[in-house]
């Protein structure tokens, strides 16, 4: 499928209308890396850290992670690299971790909860990425963050981790950008100063449309239910874009969505303009973007909203078919 797509490997993802979309590719293990310059990506908007500690038996030592990070930016060959910290509990335990008896784990102790709650790991983690960095950029995000005070927290603790490394006489990455994952309804509606103060966003659509609609991503029953391109979801994502542009904030999506061309196409029409997804679907969706005017899919958009439709998808898909 790659070779399909082996034409435009090296070309933006510019729109008919010319716009230009940024296509990243999410990422967890050292076997993705390959996949970097065969994709056509322009870096790894999504490095799941946590993959690296699920597929072992005991909890890795900072210096194994230093040299594991230091690989996978010497793979990336220069290109950006968003490191996301650890996003544990939920679906992801580890084997050599107690486990937790929660009643529903994906809204109980995980991810920077955990960080936060349990800061040895996460400053851990912090220090072999800011070794590993060493002289060129840093870019981290935290997981599941829900409101302001942890994004901050979460900072503060980067902060005194980078301050601890120099005293130490490590040298220190070339620049740090420090990210948050939009997963979670609440952090979409935070105060415009979280927006501000943010260096970017990333929102992890899986986890933000499993709690918008409250329908469980793990369960097959009622996964499926509820169209990403409802209006309702659509319009919320809108609003987000909105508030970042305000700010001057770089957002970013990087939930399985933003893989799928025709959900791809909807985000860019409502103003996203970066994606990080799988890197066999950027071929598909730069394809479909490229032959695209993004101002007839927002036109389409409108008007399917104005009937009051549940999914702007038929109206959509019907536009699509009529381009030919
Ligand atoms: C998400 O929630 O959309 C996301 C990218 O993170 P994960 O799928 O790893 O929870
Ligand atoms: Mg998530």
């Amino acid at each position: 499928a790659q070779e399909r797509y082996a034409s435009i490997r090296d070309k933006p993802a510019t729109t008919a209308c010319g716009n230009t979309v940024g296509l990243f590719m999410n990422a967890g293990l050292m076997a993705d890396l390959p996949s970097l310059p065969s994709s056509g990506a322009e870096g790894v908007g999504l490095f799941r850290t946590e993959l690296q500690f699920l597929v072992r038996n005991q909890m890795p030592r900072r210096g194994e992670l230093v040299a594991l990070y230091k690989r996978v930016l010497d793979a990336a060959g220069g290109k950006p690299v968003v490191f996301r910290t650890l996003d544990i509990g939920s679906d992801k335990v580890l084997p050599y971790m107690k486990p937790n008896d929660e009643p529903n784990p994906a809204l109980g102790w995980r991810a920077i909860r955990v960080g936060l709650d349990k800061p040895g790991i996460m400053r851990m983690q912090l220090q072999a990425l800011i070794r590993a960095a060493e002289g060129r950029p840093l870019t981290v995000m935290f997981p599941f963050v829900a409101q302001f005070e942890e994004y901050r927290e979460a900072r503060r603790l980067m902060e005194k981790t980078l301050q601890a490394e120099e005293r130490l006489g490590h040298p220190l990455p070339e620049t740090v950008k420090i990210g948050a994952m939009l997963e979670t309804p609440s952090l979409g509606f935070a105060p415009m100063k979280f927006f501000e103060e943010v260096d970017f966003l990333s929102i992890g659509g899986n986890d933000l449309k499993q709690f918008f609609f409250a329908a469980d991503r793990e369960n097959e029953r009622v996964r499926r239910r509820y169209d990403t391109l409802n209006v309702s979801f659509l319009s919320f994502i809108e609003s987000i874009v909105e508030r970042c542009d305000k700010t001057g904030t770089p957002l970013s999506f990087c939930g399985e969505d933003a893989g799928r061309p025709v959900e791809a196409l909807c985000f860019a029409a409502i103003g996203l303009r970066s994606l990080s997804m799988r890197p066999a679907s950027i071929g598909p969706v730069k394809s479909l973007l490229r032959r695209s005017d993004l101002g007839e899919v927002r036109k389409v958009i409108a008007d399917a909203r104005h009937r009051g439709g549940m999914s702007v998808r038929p109206a959509v898909m019907e536009w699509l078919r009529n381009q030919g």
